[in-house]
């Protein structure tokens, strides 16, 4: 959240302005309809939203960031409130470094909710002025998740009905790529 002052030379007294800006964390391999779901209503409600792609040397991607972070850039490119970022350390030193207190997770169902929910525990504990803000999926997207659609794509299964035709297109070409990749 980043607040602004000015004044208002007709009316001459100060205005605040309230910008709400939210993160959207995750480590998009690849990007789904699900997850773009989420930035779509997220920027319909925030003045701002920031698109993080996680970069943790602990994981393994089959898309490395690069890939990630143009992937996602040419899906919300149309979308003026949203800017996609590669961070490779804790979202909330991304947060207090972009003055963002509002971080968005996506939901689908208990079991994402529960291990959302200690995560939130503990950046709130890392950074207590942050919120964490719970988004349940639509009904739709429910069974989108991106290991599961690499597993699909591996055996050349039809993903053009759960990712963007960009994502479709990356999938094809990865898998069509000489050597397996560890999913
Ligand atoms: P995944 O959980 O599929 O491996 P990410 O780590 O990239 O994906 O997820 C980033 C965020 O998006 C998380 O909060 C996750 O719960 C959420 N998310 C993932 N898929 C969906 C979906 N189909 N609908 C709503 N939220 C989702």
């Amino acid at each position: 959240m980043g607040k602004y002052i000015w004044f208002d030379k007709e009316l001459f007294y100060p205005i605040l302005l309230i910008m709400f800006k939210a993160v959207f964390p995750g480590s998009f391999d690849p990007p789904t309809l699900g997850h773009l779901n989420i930035i779509e209503r997220a920027s319909a409600i925030f003045d701002e939203v920031a698109v993080v792609v996680a970069e943790n040397r602990q994981k393994k991607y089959i898309f490395n960031a690069e890939e990630r972070l143009f992937m996602m850039n040419e899906i919300v490119n149309s979308r003026g409130n949203v800017r996609c970022f590669v961070w490779d350390s804790l979202i909330v030193d991304f947060m207090r470094q972009e003055n963002i207190r509002l971080l968005i997770r996506g939901v689908r169902g208990m079991d994402d909710f529960s291990h959302e929910f200690e995560l939130s525990m503990m950046n709130k504990a890392l950074y207590p002025d942050i919120e964490t803000i719970f988004m349940a999926t639509e009904p739709r997207y429910i069974v989108l998740r991106s290991s599961s659609i690499k597993e699909l794509a591996s055996f050349q299964g039809d993903v053009s009905k759960m990712v963007p035709s960009v994502v479709a297109k990356a999938l094809k070409r990865k898998f069509s790529m000489k050597d397996q990749f560890d999913i």
